[in-house]
């Protein structure tokens, strides 16, 4: 089904959809890192609708939810706290509310404009015979994070009394809280004619989140910066403005808002700091405002923008995927990450998965410069002392990293599937080593990256164990990436990805002795490594059990996986999908579908390993049996795939990765978007039609066009140089728009490239077997 019409710079909903309204309002959030919303109606709604906002980095820790208590089960489960609304205003007309659950508008638009990164609405509204011509925008500046505001226009064509009451409400509750318990406390309001304030505190975790609020009234009549009358309840703060207008007059709200944390600022200072916010936004006004917000998004797409030529579908796609990474996360404060669902929605708790360092870390290490992406690897050495906590709660040495995390204490829900995610691991140790090859800034692993390795791989090596029967080391009880399978022997990905971890620490550790001695001999001492440990460590490398399907030649997702009955994808009923709503968790579980790259996972980290045949091998045996029931899949298995010649293939996953929340694939898009994988469709733009890899401080491409396309021109960041990589049917063309003169490889062969040289080659078209 269609939701939204095609554009390529906006996303349309066209007509009033009420029966899909949280699906439109995760689609239309809008974010800037500091704080987000959902895309939610400021005039009342008694229609179906998740009302959410958020502030970065604020949470309460929700008490676990299980039936029966084992050691090892985290404490808590981190929930992202929906917090005061602040874009709510009621809107009266001739005394009535305005309320389009009860009254359906005509030409109704929500177009969530990705250029400016702004909110549109637009409808007709007909009441006591009247009838009015509504348009509204809002933004959250990324300019001045800690500000929004919303313009708020009226056009009647009858007389009327038009009354606007912009509220601060504090009374909000999270849908998925586990207990239906509400999360704030200690909260207070204030509301006088100059200003009206909210301010709450979290339990348990005590963050403290003030907004503000303050309007002005334009119309014919003039502007009025006072509201008539105000008032304030219970968490509640409410101005009241009115305007008479005549048939074919204007009246225009502006609300402006503010949001401060005490994560940024000291306690004694909030309020005045949210004061002086809101007073300055409000001097300067929307229009200044919002200029400079959209300078702000201009600079983004000049570095982060991808054109699509000839597909408005695949470009909306994309574009919808950048600018919501955008907004999610913009890599100025260490302590923040990239949640799952981002702004969008509560339904995942915590703000880190593995996500970040498998999916997330390529995406902003080519679109942002490169303290951002180290900031991402900062946040999880500053966590190292607890991942350690967390492996000894376990009964385990070294580090084992929280598969769900806020604090870097492990926070998840469901203990039989994410507790055994352990390959989590491997990610962020991959991390350290991705970002390197990217950047070529080897000197973070004697500041930090060395510790986390060495701590890894220490959890690695107590993990596995050595069968003297077949002379090589298993891992025992795990889950894979694929979560439709639990507690599993012998993950193959996770196996392989723990013996790369020891023998890239190994490296790393030479390195650092080599280059930077004494450091290498703190960072053993300070956690005592012995010579004989890090040798055990040579062995299991050595030894490690890789399972295979001899008869087929292809990795072995686990042991027993051919046990199952092997049944395709193709064979299912689509009454039968997704699985994860249609079947038994039992069923799920003792079928041979995979929910998520898997086996593939591996060969796309490792991908120098293999050859083009094991790859399609691989590709060829598993991807049948793939329901890509996470967001994370279609992306690596669309990189593969255009890797081993299908071309089609690899256009058919890519607009399933791109369009997925667009087009709702996973019919959970009400719940919120899904960001993280936002990331992982990006790299199939840039690591598969562009073929992307790196290795010496090249930077290479494979480039392919998928034959719906006319041209596809990317733009990334390589060691502080901005590249367009220009493909058509007929030619490849990258250039430099900035910085010192590179090596590339275009189909394995070098080049030199500077900003007056660009390079152009023939498109080759002779790897398409599809
Ligand atoms: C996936 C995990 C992922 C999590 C958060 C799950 O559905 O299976 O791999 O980490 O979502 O995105």
């Amino acid at each position: 089904m269609k939701y939204v019409m095609e554009d390529p710079w906006k996303i349309i909903e066209d007509g009033y959809h009420p029966e899909d309204n949280r699906l439109y309002e995760s689609l239309m959030s809008l974010g800037n890192g500091h704080m987000g919303h959902r895309g939610n109606f400021e005039e009342d709604f008694s229609g179906d609708s998740l009302q959410g906002s958020y502030a970065a980095g604020v949470y309460y820790p929700d008490k676990t939810r299980v039936g029966w208590w084992k050691n090892g089960y985290p404490e808590y489960f981190a929930k992202v706290l929906n917090g005061t609304n602040i874009i709510g205003i009621h809107v009266y007309i001739d005394g009535k509310a305005v309320d389009l659950g009860q009254i359906q508008p005509k030409n109704f638009t929500r177009v969530l404009d990705m250029k400016n990164g702004c909110l549109d609405r637009s409808f007709t509204y007909d009441v006591h015979g009247k009838s009015f011509d509504f348009i509204i925008k809002r933004f959250l500046s990324y300019d001045t994070p800690e500000i929004g505001a919303i313009a708020y226009q009226i056009h009647a064509k009858d007389d009327a009394v038009i009354q606007f009451a912009p509220y601060l409400d504090g009374n909000v509750h999270n849908e998925d809280a586990n207990y239906d318990e509400f999360f704030w406390e200690n909260c207070s309001q204030y509301c006088g004619p100059d200003y009206g304030t909210i301010t709450m505190s979290t339990k348990k975790t005590g963050f403290t989140v003030h907004t503000a609020m303050k309007s002005t009234l334009h119309s014919k009549a003039g502007l009025v910066t006072e509201p008539a009358s105000y008032k304030s309840d219970d968490r509640y703060a409410e101005h009241l403005y009115e305007s008479h207008v005549k048939a074919g007059e204007s009246v225009t709200l502006y609300k402006y808002f503010s949001l401060v944390t005490d994560r940024d600022h000291d306690i004694s200072k909030l309020t005045a700091h949210g004061k002086t916010k809101l007073e300055e936004a409000a001097e300067l006004g929307f229009d200044k405002l919002y200029s400079a917000h959209t300078d702000k998004w201009a600079e983004i797409w000049k570095e982060a923008d991808i054109e699509i030529d000839g597909d408005v579908a695949a470009q909306q796609g994309i574009r919808f995927n950048i600018f919501h990474m955008k907004q999610t996360y913009n890599g100025e404060d260490p302590r923040l990450n990239i949640g799952p669902k981002g702004f969008t929605g509560e339904k995942y708790g915590g703000s880190t998965y593995w996500d970040t360092e498998a999916y997330c870390l390529p995406f902003y290490l080519s679109t942002s410069h490169e303290d951002i992406p180290r900031n991402l690897l900062i946040y999880r050495y500053k966590h190292l002392d607890k991942a350690i906590e967390n492996a000894s709660k376990l009964g385990l040495r070294g580090a084992l990293y929280p598969m769900v995390t806020m604090n870097g204490e492990e926070c998840h829900n469901e203990w039989e599937i994410t507790f055994e995610e352990i390959h989590r691991n491997a990610a962020i140790a991959y991390a350290i080593f991705n970002y390197i090859r990217y950047t070529g800034d080897e000197a973070c692993l004697s500041e930090y990256g060395l510790e986390v390795l060495l701590n890894i791989s220490r959890f690695w090596a107590d993990r596995v164990n050595y069968n003297p029967y077949k002379d090589c080391y298993m891992m025992l009880g795990v889950t894979g990436p694929n979560e439709y399978e639990n507690n599993v022997n012998n993950n193959w990905y996770t196996n392989l990805m723990a013996s790369w971890t020891l023998e890239y620490s190994l490296e790393a550790l030479d390195w650092v002795k080599k280059n930077s001695p004494k450091r290498a001999e703190e960072v053993l001492e300070k956690y005592t490594f012995t010579d004989s440990e890090l040798e055990t460590w040579k062995d299991i490398t050595d030894k490690i059990y890789l399972p295979e399907i001899e008869e087929l030649d292809v990795f072995a997702q686990q042991d027993g996986y051919m046990d199952k009955e092997q049944i395709l994808v193709s064979e299912l009923s689509s009454e039968d999908l997704p699985l994860n709503q249609k079947w038994s968790w039992d069923k799920i579980l003792r079928s041979c579908f995979i929910k998520q790259a898997d086996v593939l996972q591996g060969i796309f980290f490792l991908s120098d390993r293999y050859d083009i045949d094991t790859k399609r091998r691989n590709f060829d045996f598993y991807e049948p049996r793939t329901v890509h029931e996470s967001s994370l899949s279609p992306c690596v298995y669309s990189i593969i795939a255009g890797e081993v010649g299908y071309h089609n293939k690899a256009y058919e996953l890519y607009q399933r990765s791109a369009r997925l929340d667009l087009d709702n694939y996973n019919n959970d898009t009400d719940d919120g978007l899904h960001i993280t994988s936002m990331a992982g469709t990006w790299m199939s733009v840039v690591y598969g039609f562009g073929g992307f890899s790196t290795s010496d401080g090249v930077a290479k491409f494979n480039p392919f066009l998928p034959k719906q396309w006319n041209a596809l021109n990317f733009h990334m960041l390589f060691r502080d140089r901005l590249l367009v990589v220009g493909i058509d049917k007929d030619n490849v063309t990258i250039e430099m728009v900035s910085g010192d003169p590179l090596d590339i490889e275009i189909y394995e062969k070098p080049y030199k490239l500077s900003t007056d040289k660009p390079v152009t080659v023939a498109t080759d078209h002779s790897r398409a077997i599809d």
